[in-house]
């Protein structure tokens, strides 16, 4: 298949669902499921009006990965910790704990982390497990950070680095990573707000699964690196569903299992938790990084995102442009829809439906100006599919 015919078979939101997609293929009878998926689930309120909110930002894409390495400079040791593109919050666990053996060698007590996004958070968090005192230094904190304008599912190689970039060692500590974080999220499953969930899912498609869709022309966006398959024990496999085992007004659907984020209560607990254990939280906006020097720490790690391309001087890093909204939250709602060849996608948080596409210019796009159009535009496919 061709790359842009992928893409738009491919929810990126979703990270994962391209191996889904793949794996529902392979195993075929086997894969049926052992009950009846329900034909009757509560519709979605797909309106327009029910948007409450859109968010823009920008992913922190690396083509060669996330950098993760110590640097000595102004008498400090900097350890960079930034540039998870589409995969941040997903990896984030596994990530600070790769980052941290760089930190514990510095044999400081006391450290600087410079942000308070998903990675500078989880990082912060980690080191306070390793007996370690944190502060972190920020422009801004949630709800203003990017990452929390994120989808909140488990992507953990969503955007992450392009196909080139991933030889076998580099894959493999993305394995180990990525088994990190996941274990830690098993541990955060049924605490008070549901910070996080795993739901059911409908892949929904006008044509067979294994039917390419049109071409739709260049989109601009690198090859990435497509890892999920060293990880496929994590998730069970999808299933096709006969047209008497779901609602949906679509030829062919495949339900499948995804694990969310409810970003909103989940930052709000690693805050909390980070508060309580003694850390503390300073507004700082770096403009140079000399400012660095005057740190009382010593041991400082940079999990400034795509802020290390102004501070650092990073210029590998590329802005991938993501917008999602928000619908009015409906509880009985508790599926996450993905319209394959629709671009359109639905993730059922406790803080409202969100609802997503790709833009066809979000590669090297800065621009975080919200576009309620394409929002709104969103919500009618999305409405389509329902009788
Ligand atoms: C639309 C969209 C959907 C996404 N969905 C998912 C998803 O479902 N799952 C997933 O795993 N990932 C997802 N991602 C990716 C994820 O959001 C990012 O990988 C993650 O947010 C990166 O986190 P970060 O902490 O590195 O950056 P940020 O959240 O940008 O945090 C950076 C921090 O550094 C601070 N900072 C920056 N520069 C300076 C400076 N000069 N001085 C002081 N402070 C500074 C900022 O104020 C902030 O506190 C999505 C991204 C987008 C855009």
């Amino acid at each position: 298949m061709q790359r842009r015919q992928l893409l738009q078979s491919i929810p990126l939101a979703f990270g994962g669902l391209s191996s889904l997609a793949a794996r529902a293929d392979e195993g075929g009878a086997a894969l049926r499921p052992s009950f009846r998926a329900p034909a009757q689930i509560a519709p979605m309120r797909a309106q327009p009006e029910r948007i409450i909110d859109i968010s823009v930002c920008t992913r922190p894409f690396r083509p060669n990965g996330p950098r993760i390495e110590a640097q000595r400079m102004f008498g400090r040791t900097v350890v960079h910790h930034y540039g998870h593109g589409g995969s941040g919050w997903s990896l984030s666990w596994g990530s600070a704990m790769r980052a941290m053996p760089l930190v514990l060698a510095t044999r400081e007590s006391h450290i600087a982390v410079i942000g308070c996004g998903a990675i500078g958070l989880t990082t912060a968090r980690v080191a306070q497990r390793a007996g370690l005192r944190v502060r972190i230094y920020c422009k801004e904190r949630p709800p203003s950070v990017a990452s929390s304008a994120a989808t909140g599912v488990w992507t953990p190689d969503s955007r992450l680095l392009t196909a080139e970039h991933a030889s076998e060692p580099v894959a493999a500590v993305w394995e180990a990573m990525a088994r990190a974080s996941f274990k830690t999220w098993q541990s955060m499953l049924g605490l008070p707000g549901d910070p996080v969930a795993w739901h059911d899912g409908y892949f929904l498609s006008d044509i067979p699964f294994d039917q390419d869709l049109p071409d739709s022309g260049p989109d601009g966006e690198p090859e990435y690196a497509e890892l999920e398959a060293r990880i496929r024990d994590l998730r069970p496999r999808p299933v096709s569903l006969r047209p008497d085992e779901h609602p949906f007004k679509v030829a062919h659907a495949r339900r499948f299992t995804q694990m969310v984020f409810n970003l909103a209560s989940y930052q709000r607990l690693l805050m909390d938790d980070f508060l309580r254990e003694g850390g503390e939280i300073v507004r700082r906006d770096f403009e140079h990084r000399r400012q660095l020097a005057g740190l009382r720490e010593r041991t400082i790690v940079n999990c400034t995102g795509y802020g290390a391309r102004a501070l650092f001087g990073d210029t590998t890093i590329v802005p991938v442009r993501g917008q999602t909204a928000r619908l009015i939250p409906q509880p009985d709602v508790d599926y996450m829809l993905y319209l394959r060849g629709r671009n359109a996608s639905m993730v059922p948080r406790r803080d409202g439906l969100l609802v997503q596409a790709q833009g066809p210019n979000d590669y090297n796009n800065d621009d975080t100006r919200p576009d309620r159009a394409s929002s709104e535009e969103v919500v009618r496919k999305l409405a389509s599919v329902f009788a």
